[in-house]
Protein backbone atom coordinates (compact mmCIF):
# COMPACT_ATOMS: atom_id res chain seq x y z
CA UNK A 1 0.00 0.00 0.00
CA UNK A 2 1.66 3.23 -1.01
CA UNK A 3 2.02 5.78 1.94
CA UNK A 4 -0.13 8.15 3.00
CA UNK A 5 1.61 11.89 2.53
CA UNK A 6 -0.45 15.05 4.49
CA UNK A 7 0.70 18.50 3.62
CA UNK A 8 1.32 20.40 6.92
CA UNK A 9 1.22 24.33 5.84
CA UNK A 10 3.31 26.12 8.03
CA UNK A 11 4.87 29.78 8.63
CA UNK A 12 3.75 31.80 5.88
CA UNK A 13 4.11 30.07 2.81
CA UNK A 14 6.35 26.68 4.05
CA UNK A 15 5.02 23.41 3.31
CA UNK A 16 6.14 20.42 5.72
CA UNK A 17 4.64 17.07 4.95
CA UNK A 18 3.65 14.13 7.21
CA UNK A 19 4.29 10.41 5.81
CA UNK A 20 2.86 7.27 7.65
CA UNK A 21 2.63 4.03 6.81
CA UNK A 22 -0.49 2.36 8.17
CA UNK A 23 0.80 -1.09 8.41
CA UNK A 24 3.71 -0.48 10.93
CA UNK A 25 1.96 2.71 12.06
CA UNK A 26 4.96 4.79 11.55
CA UNK A 27 5.03 8.82 10.73
CA UNK A 28 8.15 10.74 9.17
CA UNK A 29 8.31 14.11 8.97
CA UNK A 30 10.14 16.02 5.59
CA UNK A 31 11.37 19.52 7.04
CA UNK A 32 10.03 20.93 10.51
CA UNK A 33 9.43 24.54 9.20
CA UNK A 34 7.74 25.18 13.26
CA UNK A 35 6.65 22.19 15.41
CA UNK A 36 3.43 24.06 16.48
CA UNK A 37 1.38 22.96 12.95
CA UNK A 38 3.14 19.85 12.76
CA UNK A 39 2.12 18.37 16.76
CA UNK A 40 -1.39 19.77 16.15
CA UNK A 41 -1.49 17.96 12.83
CA UNK A 42 -0.19 14.59 14.79
CA UNK A 43 -1.96 15.21 17.31
CA UNK A 44 -5.29 15.51 15.54
CA UNK A 45 -4.34 11.90 14.08
CA UNK A 46 -3.48 10.26 16.94
CA UNK A 47 0.06 10.17 14.86
CA UNK A 48 3.88 9.94 16.50
CA UNK A 49 7.11 10.24 14.48
CA UNK A 50 9.45 7.80 14.62
CA UNK A 51 11.49 9.71 11.80
CA UNK A 52 12.40 13.05 11.07
CA UNK A 53 14.43 13.88 7.58
CA UNK A 54 16.02 17.05 6.85
CA UNK A 55 16.54 18.27 3.45
CA UNK A 56 18.87 21.45 4.47
CA UNK A 57 20.16 23.87 6.60
CA UNK A 58 17.77 26.64 6.50
CA UNK A 59 15.55 28.10 9.16
CA UNK A 60 12.63 27.85 7.77
CA UNK A 61 13.08 23.95 7.11
CA UNK A 62 14.81 23.05 10.94
CA UNK A 63 13.63 25.19 13.26
CA UNK A 64 10.75 22.83 14.49
CA UNK A 65 13.46 19.80 14.41
CA UNK A 66 14.12 20.07 18.30
CA UNK A 67 10.92 20.73 19.83
CA UNK A 68 9.51 17.29 17.65
CA UNK A 69 12.49 15.30 18.47
CA UNK A 70 11.44 16.25 22.14
CA UNK A 71 8.03 15.18 22.13
CA UNK A 72 8.43 12.23 20.16
CA UNK A 73 12.21 10.73 20.81
CA UNK A 74 12.40 10.59 16.72
CA UNK A 75 15.55 9.58 14.49
CA UNK A 76 16.68 13.04 13.09
CA UNK A 77 18.41 12.49 9.55
CA UNK A 78 20.33 15.10 7.45
CA UNK A 79 22.88 15.14 5.04
CA UNK A 80 26.36 14.42 6.64
CA UNK A 81 27.76 17.72 4.69
CA UNK A 82 25.08 19.51 6.70
CA UNK A 83 25.98 17.74 9.85
CA UNK A 84 27.81 21.01 11.04
CA UNK A 85 25.05 23.20 10.79
CA UNK A 86 22.27 20.98 11.26
CA UNK A 87 21.06 20.30 14.26
CA UNK A 88 22.09 17.07 15.98
CA UNK A 89 21.58 14.09 13.67
CA UNK A 90 21.67 10.43 14.48
CA UNK A 91 22.13 9.41 10.63
CA UNK A 92 24.04 10.98 8.05
CA UNK A 93 22.93 11.00 4.72
CA UNK A 94 25.49 10.94 1.58
CA UNK A 95 24.02 10.58 -2.06
CA UNK A 96 23.30 7.38 -2.99
CA UNK A 97 21.96 6.13 0.29
CA UNK A 98 18.78 4.51 0.31
CA UNK A 99 17.68 4.52 4.06
CA UNK A 100 14.12 2.38 5.00
CA UNK A 101 11.69 5.15 5.95
CA UNK A 102 7.94 3.79 6.77
CA UNK A 103 8.66 0.16 5.50
CA UNK A 104 9.72 1.41 2.05
CA UNK A 105 13.17 2.30 0.55
CA UNK A 106 13.88 6.16 0.26
CA UNK A 107 16.96 7.02 -1.93
CA UNK A 108 18.58 10.03 -1.23
CA UNK A 109 19.60 11.98 -3.61
CA UNK A 110 22.30 15.49 -3.23
CA UNK A 111 20.74 18.67 -5.03
CA UNK A 112 22.81 20.90 -4.29
CA UNK A 113 22.43 24.35 -5.22
CA UNK A 114 20.05 26.58 -3.39
CA UNK A 115 22.80 25.02 -0.68
CA UNK A 116 25.83 22.89 -1.03
CA UNK A 117 24.50 19.66 0.99
CA UNK A 118 20.90 19.67 0.11
CA UNK A 119 19.39 16.30 -0.28
CA UNK A 120 16.16 15.24 -1.93
CA UNK A 121 14.23 12.27 -0.77
CA UNK A 122 12.56 10.15 -3.27
CA UNK A 123 10.19 7.01 -2.72
CA UNK A 124 10.03 4.91 -5.64
CA UNK A 125 7.43 2.58 -4.11
CA UNK A 126 5.16 5.63 -3.66
CA UNK A 127 6.14 7.64 -6.51
CA UNK A 128 6.66 10.49 -4.26
CA UNK A 129 10.14 12.93 -4.58
CA UNK A 130 10.28 15.41 -1.07
CA UNK A 131 12.62 18.30 -3.38
CA UNK A 132 12.11 21.30 -1.01
CA UNK A 133 14.20 24.41 -2.19
CA UNK A 134 15.59 22.53 -5.46
CA UNK A 135 13.03 22.15 -7.58
CA UNK A 136 9.80 23.61 -7.20
CA UNK A 137 6.08 23.96 -8.71
CA UNK A 138 6.78 25.67 -11.73
CA UNK A 139 10.36 26.69 -10.45
CA UNK A 140 13.33 26.18 -8.35
CA UNK A 141 15.17 27.21 -5.57
CA UNK A 142 17.48 30.82 -5.58
CA UNK A 143 20.91 29.73 -6.26
CA UNK A 144 23.02 30.67 -2.58
CA UNK A 145 25.79 28.39 -1.84
CA UNK A 146 26.02 26.27 -5.26
CA UNK A 147 27.05 27.30 -8.53
CA UNK A 148 24.12 27.39 -11.72
CA UNK A 149 25.96 24.32 -12.94
CA UNK A 150 25.72 22.68 -10.06
CA UNK A 151 21.79 23.76 -9.61
CA UNK A 152 21.23 22.41 -13.27
CA UNK A 153 22.84 19.18 -12.96
CA UNK A 154 20.69 18.70 -9.27
CA UNK A 155 17.55 19.48 -11.45
CA UNK A 156 18.61 17.60 -14.52
CA UNK A 157 18.56 14.22 -12.23
CA UNK A 158 15.34 15.00 -10.58
CA UNK A 159 13.94 15.45 -14.47
CA UNK A 160 15.59 11.76 -14.66
CA UNK A 161 13.18 10.28 -12.17
CA UNK A 162 9.61 8.58 -13.53
CA UNK A 163 7.55 11.40 -14.76
CA UNK A 164 4.68 10.24 -12.87
CA UNK A 165 6.29 10.72 -9.62
CA UNK A 166 4.63 13.41 -6.99
CA UNK A 167 6.89 16.83 -5.98
CA UNK A 168 6.51 18.08 -2.94
CA UNK A 169 8.86 21.00 -2.54
CA UNK A 170 8.67 23.27 -0.01
CA UNK A 171 6.92 26.54 -0.62
CA UNK A 172 3.82 27.72 -2.27
CA UNK A 173 5.33 29.87 -4.81
CA UNK A 174 3.50 28.46 -7.39
CA UNK A 175 1.55 31.53 -8.26
CA UNK A 176 3.90 33.81 -8.58
CA UNK A 177 6.42 31.20 -10.37
CA UNK A 178 3.44 30.54 -13.06
CA UNK A 179 3.51 34.76 -13.59
CA UNK A 180 7.40 34.22 -14.43
CA UNK A 181 7.21 31.13 -16.47
CA UNK A 182 4.97 33.29 -18.97
CA UNK A 183 7.57 35.19 -19.56
CA UNK A 184 10.00 32.80 -20.85
CA UNK A 185 7.63 30.43 -22.59
CA UNK A 186 4.52 32.37 -24.01
CA UNK A 187 3.29 30.22 -26.50
CA UNK A 188 3.63 26.83 -24.36
CA UNK A 189 0.21 25.71 -24.33
CA UNK A 190 0.34 23.65 -21.35
CA UNK A 191 1.40 26.27 -19.19
CA UNK A 192 -1.03 28.57 -20.06
CA UNK A 193 -3.65 26.03 -19.45
CA UNK A 194 -1.36 25.54 -16.07
CA UNK A 195 -1.12 29.33 -14.98
CA UNK A 196 -5.07 29.37 -15.68
CA UNK A 197 -5.40 25.99 -12.74
CA UNK A 198 -3.04 27.76 -10.02
CA UNK A 199 -4.77 30.81 -10.45
CA UNK A 200 -7.74 28.86 -9.67
CA UNK A 201 -6.40 27.03 -7.02
CA UNK A 202 -5.01 30.32 -5.24
CA UNK A 203 -8.31 32.34 -5.16
CA UNK A 204 -9.95 28.98 -3.43
CA UNK A 205 -7.00 28.73 -1.29
CA UNK A 206 -6.01 25.62 -2.30
CA UNK A 207 -2.53 24.06 -2.47
CA UNK A 208 -0.68 24.12 -5.81
CA UNK A 209 1.46 21.27 -4.14
CA UNK A 210 2.78 18.38 -5.14
CA UNK A 211 2.47 18.26 -9.18
CA UNK A 212 3.75 15.68 -10.96
CA UNK A 213 7.11 15.32 -12.55
CA UNK A 214 5.25 15.04 -16.12
CA UNK A 215 3.20 18.66 -15.50
CA UNK A 216 7.26 20.39 -14.31
CA UNK A 217 8.56 18.59 -17.13
CA UNK A 218 5.87 20.35 -19.94
CA UNK A 219 5.78 23.75 -17.97
CA UNK A 220 8.50 24.08 -15.46
CA UNK A 221 11.17 26.90 -17.80
CA UNK A 222 14.14 25.68 -15.18
CA UNK A 223 13.54 22.12 -16.07
CA UNK A 224 13.20 23.13 -20.14
CA UNK A 225 16.66 25.31 -20.59
CA UNK A 226 17.61 22.07 -22.67
CA UNK A 227 14.63 22.84 -25.28
CA UNK A 228 15.45 24.24 -28.19
CA UNK A 229 12.15 25.97 -28.51
CA UNK A 230 13.17 27.58 -24.94
CA UNK A 231 16.65 28.52 -26.07
CA UNK A 232 15.19 30.16 -29.53
CA UNK A 233 12.55 31.74 -27.32
CA UNK A 234 15.72 33.36 -25.64
CA UNK A 235 18.14 34.31 -28.21
CA UNK A 236 20.15 31.34 -26.90
CA UNK A 237 20.00 28.89 -29.53
CA UNK A 238 23.63 28.13 -29.26
CA UNK A 239 24.63 28.09 -25.37
CA UNK A 240 24.82 25.19 -23.54
CA UNK A 241 21.96 24.31 -21.33
CA UNK A 242 23.19 25.34 -18.01
CA UNK A 243 24.38 28.77 -19.59
CA UNK A 244 20.15 28.82 -20.36
CA UNK A 245 19.05 27.74 -17.31
CA UNK A 246 21.56 30.47 -15.25
CA UNK A 247 20.21 33.22 -17.53
CA UNK A 248 16.57 31.73 -16.48
CA UNK A 249 17.51 31.63 -13.19
CA UNK A 250 18.91 35.30 -13.31
CA UNK A 251 16.04 36.91 -14.98
CA UNK A 252 13.82 35.12 -12.14
CA UNK A 253 16.20 37.05 -9.78
CA UNK A 254 15.36 40.18 -10.86
CA UNK A 255 11.43 39.70 -11.45
ZN1 LIG B 1 15.93 27.15 1.69
FE1 LIG C 1 12.84 27.35 2.15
Amino acid sequence: MPLEIITVPCLKDNYAYLVHDAASGRTALVDAPEAGPIAAELARRGWRLSDILITHHHGDHIDGVEALRASSGARVIGAAADAHRLPPLDLELHDGDEIGICGETAHVLDVSGHTVGHVAFHFPASGAAFTADSLMALGCGRVFEGTMAQMWHSLSRLAALPPETRIFSGHEYTLANANFAVTIEPENAALISRKKAVEQDRAADRPTVPSLLSEELATNPFLRASRPEVKDAMGMRDARDSEVFAEIRRRKDRF
